[in-house]
């Protein structure tokens, strides 16, 4: 049986920037599980890609939500990137930190050292800015390329002239000293192809001796001797695969996403007593909070028919497809290099609100059903309206003892009354944009929600019935104290009560976050592997 230090449970976001991190001295074996396969499927790597890579079982979990009691009994796809860099490899390109009071939160509910002035130094780190952006917020040196749209298109110039019509300011850097306003969105693009973590963490880690990738390695269980973690077992080749153990010497480390750590734990009997029973499954650890508390950001898209202008619809198609890839071929550049969002907007859902509670984003595309992943045949554009900090939670539980059984995955959309008002308050300024002056000459129509559509019960209804996720899923294992019962991993990320045991990715968040998850999730990483080193940035 083989021996590592560290024995990390998944390559995606935080995997890879920790693999790198503690691979850095030379005398630390790490070992990587991967469930998926190498990332070498060129979808992956082209950006447009995005579209093919939303459905491909290959490389992506494919998971499905059960009906939420919001959703209009519908169950909503959730996609999870299953190879090399995670959901890295197949998300949106979107590149979003948060604002400074989702951190301060986070340290108020306990958490000492991971306030907005904590974690700064470590976003910092990570990345290399081409573009816009103070020093004092911005990154010149990192592994991580963050680029800015640079494609101009007339329909994102009215838009974002129609938003500074209504008062909403040009940000030129909504990662810096404030969010709010509205600009071309940052993405982790360089050269027209996807930077993945992996592309820019683990690739380079992988060519020193002492990192071990294993792929198609899906971890089943974690090994314990009494409460301290001294291994995995995994399955190679998936179900039906062969069993095999490895062992860390020095921790476990859980890095598995938000729907999968939690089952893992639960698997391994870590979780709610209850729970484990139900389940048939030997409770070694009582930690109640394990998988409870899932928040995800809940997006109706508006859509508007467009007219006196070509739309990313029809120029995807035929001719003008061919035309397309003959340009990325050839320059890198052009439809096939974009992430499938052009135009970031932050805004507030009221005079009264202190900080932007809405994320709104302007494509010039649409999509069937408003789902991302098949774009109309007619011209369209899109706006996805959604708040940034819902309190609505729900959770992720282990289906049954088989670990290849995808988990219960239940995020109770809109349950609270404040997420219901807030995604309402979007929807409306989503009409209000699109419907603005400076798109005036290329507006045909409003599609969904669509004319009919007017007091706050029917936009209500209309966003049970075609909201979706953004696939921002976090918090199933909370950093906490250890005397709340939700908590699940302390401030340095290790289990409550266990030893040998971290879970380090997006599913350690206490609370969402006013952003797409990727950057803070590699932040978190980062910050980790300083944490497990004893290393600080300060
Ligand atoms: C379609 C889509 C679009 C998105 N768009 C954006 C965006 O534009 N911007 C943004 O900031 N965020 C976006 N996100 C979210 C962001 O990518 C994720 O929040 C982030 O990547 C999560 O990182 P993670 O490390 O927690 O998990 P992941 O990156 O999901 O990594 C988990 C890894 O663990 C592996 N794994 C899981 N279970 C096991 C097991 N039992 N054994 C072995 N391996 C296992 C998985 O295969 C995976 O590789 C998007 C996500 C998706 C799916």
């Amino acid at each position: 049986m083989e021996t590592f230090d560290y024995v990390i449970v998944g390559a995606g976001s935080a995997g890879c920037v920790l693999t790198n991190r503690l691979s850095e001295d030379a005398g630390t074996r790490v070992c990587v599980l991967e469930a998926g396969p190498r990332d070498w499927h060129p979808y992956i790597h082209l950006p447009a890609g995005f579209i093919k890579t939303f459905h491909m079982r290959g490389i992506n979990w494919a998971y499905q939500q059960e009906p939420g009691p919001w959703t209009g009994g519908r169950s909503i796809y959730a996609p999870r990137g299953k190879t090399l860099g995670g959901s890295s490899s197949i998300n949106g390109h979107i590149y979003n930190r948060g604002q400074r009071q989702d951190f301060n939160t986070w340290a108020q509910l306990g958490n000492r050292g991971w306030g907005y002035e904590d974690v700064l130094p470590y976003f910092k780190r990570l990345e290399r800015r081409v573009g816009e952006g103070e020093d004092a917020f911005r990154g010149r040196d990192g592994n991580l390329t963050v680029t800015t749209m640079d494609w101009r298109d007339p329909l994102c110039e009215a838009f974002m002239a129609g938003a500074i019509s209504l008062g909403i300011p040009r940000n030129p850097d909504y990662n810096g000293a404030i969010q709010e306003g509205v600009s071309y969105a940052q993405r982790t693009i360089q050269n027209g192809l996807r930077v993945s973590a992996a592309t820019a963490f683990l690739h380079p880690a992988m060519k020193r001796p002492n990192v071990h990738v294993h792929t198609h390695a899906h971890a089943t269980e974690i090994v314990f001797e009494g409460k301290r973690a001294v291994g995995v077992r995994y399955t190679k080749g998936g179900k039906g695969g062969t069993p095999v153990e490895v062992r860390a010497s020095k921790e476990v480390i859980l890095s598995g996403g938000t729907y999968n750590s939690p089952q893992l734990l639960q698997l391994s009997g870590v979780g709610s007593p209850d729970l484990l029973k139900s389940l048939g499954i030997e409770v070694r650890h009582a930690l109640p909070g394990v998988g409870e508390g899932l928040q995800d950001h809940y997006a109706p898209r508006s859509v508007a028919r467009v007219k006196n202008i070509k739309t990313i619809n029809e120029r995807r198609r035929g001719v003008s497809l061919v035309g397309e890839a003959i340009k990325w071929a050839t320059t890198r550049r052009g439809l096939l290099s974009l992430s499938p969002t052009m135009v970031y907007c932050f805004w507030h859902s009221g005079e009264t609100t202190e900080s932007s509670d809405l994320q709104l984003t302007f494509t010039p595309a649409s999509y069937k059903e408003g789902v991302q992943g098949q774009l109309e045949d007619q011209p369209g554009m899109t706006v996805a309206s959604w708040q940034q900090r819902p309190e609505s939670r729900g959770y992720v539980r282990a289906r049954s003892a088989d670990p290849f059984e995808p988990p219960i995955i239940q995020t109770n959309y809109l349950v609270e009354e404040l997420d219901r008002r807030t995604v309402v308050a979007g929807m409306k300024l989503a009409r209000r944009l699109l419907a603005s002056a400076p798109l005036a000459p290329y507006y045909a129509y409003e599609d969904f929600p669509g004319p009919n559509v007017q007091t706050d019960d029917e936009f209500l209804a209309a966003a049970t019935q075609r909201g979706t996720t953004t696939f921002h899923p976090g918090c199933t294992c909370r950093m906490g104290p250890a005397d709340a019962k939700w908590a699940v991993v302390d401030d340095q990320l290790r289990v409550h009560g266990l030893q040998g045991l971290r879970v380090i990715d997006a599913s350690i968040m206490p609370r969402m976050i006013s952003a797409n998850l990727n950057a803070s999730t590699m932040m978190i990483a980062d910050k980790a592997s300083d944490l497990i080193r004893g290393k600080s940035m300060s």
